[in-house]
């Protein structure tokens, strides 16, 4: 589809062109901004999903290109681990005024590259000011030498100390390109880490204007830098030079990328895809519900790894639920605006619409209903597609257990609790979950149960996803590691023990025996035991 083919006018609210126009983006120069080891290169044209008009052109990287920017940031890194917290701090603190203050110019940037409503770009905004506040005030907690038991009382004194692992290695998706560029990227640096980013084919401009506000805030250069191009052509060899990989992406690729980082024995966290599942229990408020399953399922177009695809319904509000939803489903507002006045934006590609299609249609011809949606609208843009919901979906139909990562909710009612929480679990992912009920005494007891990373009671992703004290992370095949929280920056250090034994020495010491010493170590262990403020 090119940008000729697509007549702009039909994009609602202001036009592509007119917006690419006033946007203070050059993308010329954001291309430049690319690592490259010099000479020639050849280029990647990127599109706007909303029309096809072609945004601009990044070199496609070769694994030269990795090596001098992975060279690169090893140089600067000892610099950087050198500088005081303090210097690091204020520099990401300065950040959060920046992304809020250009928040305008990033959301057309965001939906200019992804198709994606102007809400789910503002969450992109939000998250990254969130990211920027937290670590930026907390990281010196988790990140301070600390004391520690030593071996024995009084005799031994132990700390425990965070050296930075080196050059951290991001490899992003493309359906938040800033949040995932950005924030898992945040608190690697400001624990002396220095970062080469790969973002995905589709997104690069948004990672490249987003390394230019770091540098607005007084980032140095190499410190965060960016390599262009193919998973296999730059994100192999990317794995195979760097000292930590943060991946965000699918399962299928985390598992292949995993096999070259246990080779070489680096640290990762993977952060995977999901087939996430609502619970509304019998006593839940249900407009309130509805609101929150249409805003947890369609949000960014249903391509969000902690959206919705599975919703278990109570039977005694089966049908009032179900009408209510189909409703509001169909009164969502779909368009390429680029303003607030969609609900729902574009799908990224051609690729994303034929996925949802094939899952829909398979369903639809094994005897799922339809109840809403469940077409593509190419008279909005090439890849638009109707928020859809279904009933009577079975296990021989792929949107049963695949993940569609699309607008489509599967619907199914449920008798018991017992029996909703084992289809909840019935899956191979385990990355986010929400439960609808009045009653938050009983929705915290059934979380325990949920086998997922984060559990939201009455709302859909962004209560847990923004409590970023808290880790955020998938269990069973949605990840390995967690972002957020003390977990989401101490997985990129290495600790460190420094015990210093005073007095005597952990051996027979002064012409003690050996089998006295042996003696003296038992007494002292039981004592140990016994003792509460020794244990
Ligand atoms: P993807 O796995 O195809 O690609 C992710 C990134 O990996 C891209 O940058 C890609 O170029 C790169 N890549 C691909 N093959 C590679 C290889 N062999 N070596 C190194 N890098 C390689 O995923 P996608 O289609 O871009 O994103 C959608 C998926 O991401 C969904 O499954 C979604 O659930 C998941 N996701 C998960 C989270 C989370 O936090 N758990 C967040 C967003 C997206």
């Amino acid at each position: 589809m090119t940008s000729q083919a697509i007549d702009s006018a039909r994009v609602t609210g202001r036009s592509i062109d007119s917006v690419l126009h006033r946007l203070p983006v050059d993308f010329e120069r954001l291309a430049g901004l690319v690592t490259t080891a010099g000479g020639e290169r050849e280029f990647q044209t990127v599109r706007a999903p909303f029309n096809g008009a072609a945004l601009g052109r990044v070199p496609l990287c070769t694994g030269e290109d990795v090596l001098a920017a992975v060279e690169r940031a090893r140089t600067a890194q000892k610099v950087w681990s050198r500088r005081s917290f303090t210097e690091r701090q204020r520099i990401f603190l300065r950040l959060h005024d920046i992304v809020l203050q250009r928040q305008d110019e990033l959301m057309d940037l965001l939906q200019l590259e992804t198709g994606k409503a102007r809400m789910d770009a503002m969450e992109e905004v939000l998250d990254v000011a969130n990211n920027c506040r937290y670590y930026g005030y907390r990281a010196r907690k988790f990140l301070k030498p600390r004391k520690r038991k030593g071996a024995l009382p009084l005799l031994t004194a132990a700390w425990e100390h965070r050296h930075p692992v080196g050059v951290v290695g991001v490899i992003a998706p493309w359906n938040y390109p800033l949040t995932l560029a950005i924030s898992d990227a945040l608190p690697a640096m400001l624990a002396g880490n220095t970062i080469v980013l790969k973002p995905a084919s589709l997104t690069p401009f948004t990672a490249l204007y987003a390394m230019k506000l770091l540098r607005d805030a007084g980032l140095p250069y190499e410190v965060f830098q960016v390599v262009t191009g193919s998973g296999s052509q730059v994100g192999q060899p990317l794995i195979e030079n760097i000292d930590f990989l943060q991946f965000t992406g699918s399962t299928s690729t985390g598992r292949q990328v995993a096999q070259t980082a246990g080779e070489r024995l680096i640290g990762y966290s993977m952060e995977l895809g999901g087939k996430n599942p609502i619970l509304v229990m019998e006593d839940a408020d249900v407009e309130k519900a509805v609101s929150g399953i249409i805003r947890g399922s369609f949000a960014n177009t249903g391509q969000l790894c902690i959206a919705f695809e599975r919703l278990y319904v109570h039977r005694s509000l089966y049908n009032r639920l179900v009408d209510w939803l189909v409703q509001s489903t169909h009164d969502l507002k779909l368009g390429a605006a680029l303003d607030f006045s969609a609900d729902v934006g574009s799908l990224i590609s051609q690729e994303q619409l034929e996925k949802t299609r094939e899952h829909v249609e398979d369903a639809r011809s094994k005897g799922a209903a339809v109840l809403a949606g469940g077409r593509a609208r190419p008279d909005l843009g090439p890849y638009f597609y109707e928020p859809t919901l279904l009933a009577g979906v079975t296990p021989e139909m792929a949107v049963f257990a695949e993940e569609t990562f699309g607008p489509v909710l599967s619907i199914y009612p449920f008798d018991r609790e017992d029996e909703a929480v084992k289809m909840a679990n019935d899956t191979q992912y385990g990355l986010n979950a929400a439960i609808w009920t009045r009653d938050s005494a009983r929705a915290r007891r059934l979380a325990q149960k949920i086998e997922t990373g984060t559990v939201n009671i009455n709302e859909a992703y962004w209560a847990a996803w923004g409590s970023v004290d808290g880790p955020m992370g998938g269990f069973k095949a949605s990840g390995v590691g967690r972002r957020h929280g003390r977990e989401g920056i101490q997985k990129y250090t290495q600790s460190q023990t420094v015990a210093d034994q005073r007095l005597i020495p952990l051996a027979p010491f002064g012409g003690i025996r050996p089998r006295t010493f042996a003696l003296l170590m038992s007494l002292t262990l039981q004592a140990m035991k016994r003792i509460p403020g020794l244990r």
